[in-house]
């Protein structure tokens, strides 16, 4: 087994706003949309990663964006909000997981990142794998084989070995004081209290890495509900609707 990634964990649990609400009502809707939001960006994290740093041939692009998302959940997070994120998010599966709103509704960023089935049961074993005895009994639950699960952990190694050298190579870079911190710009104002999340959540990642290659994390109106990597001006769009859609879909569920 490899080691685990020498990020500076306690430091970050400090500072995110999760495991420290997951209650009734309001709240709740906050918490689910903050979950989705969060879990979004992570995604398009990966997809920025990937590409400033040239990281994957295409046809893997989705497939690892996915991964990085599940294992910053794994890393930053205390096990009962990492399972809430979990049960939150789905990580981002949309096409048969009929209990979601995502399922019946799906916004333009389900579409464009939401896994398929078969993916959707690999980031469910990827997850399970980061830590086989408490989050089990959760993965079962939202459909995993039994029969599939003994093999989670080779296959959580595997990805952790894909984007180790990437993290490491982040956090080494803050330790020297060099690279780039990561940046939010606020074109338009996000509904709730979400763009104090997203800007907490930035200030915590650049409390323990920096950015080989710059690029920032734009909140604007884009008239559809998506988050976007823009690759030519290296931004990651926060669609206002995309909040306003979590919220609509929180309210319903
Ligand atoms: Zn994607």
């Amino acid at each position: 087994m490899m080691p685990r990634l020498s990020l500076c964990i306690l430091a970050v649990l400090t500072l995110l706003p999760f495991g420290t609400f997951h209650a009734q009502g309001s709240e709740s809707r906050d918490a689910y949309v903050s979950s989705n939001l969060l879990a979004a960006l992570y995604h398009g994290l990966g997809h920025a990663l990937i590409d400033t740093m040239e990281l994957a041939p295409g046809f893997e692009v989705e497939r690892r964006a996915a991964e990085l998302s599940v294992l910053l959940v794994d890393r930053f997070y205390e096990e009962r909000a990492a399972a809430d994120m979990a049960l939150d998010t789905a990580f981002g599966f949309s096409e048969r997981y009929e209990a979601r709103q995502q399922a019946v509704r799906p916004s333009p960023y389900w579409h464009a990142h939401g896994t398929g089935l078969e993916r959707y049961y690999d980031l469910l074993c990827l997850f399970a794998g980061g830590n086989l005895v408490e989050r089990s009994d959760l993965v079962l639950s939202l459909g995993l084989f039994a029969s599939r699960l003994p093999g989670c952990p080779d296959e959580f190694t595997a990805a952790i070995a894909e984007w180790s050298p990437v993290l490491s190579r982040m956090e080494d870079l803050h330790l020297a004081g060099r690279g780039h911190p990561l940046v939010i710009e606020s074109r338009a104002e996000l509904p709730g209290a979400q763009r104090d999340v997203l800007a907490f959540e930035i200030q915590a990642l650049n409390t323990i890495m920096r950015l080989p290659r710059p690029f920032g994390v734009i909140v604007d109106r884009c008239y559809e509900a998506n988050i976007h990597w823009l690759p030519e001006q290296r931004e990651i769009i926060v669609c206002v609707e995309y909040v306003t859609y979590l919220y609509e879909t929180a309210m319903s569920r």
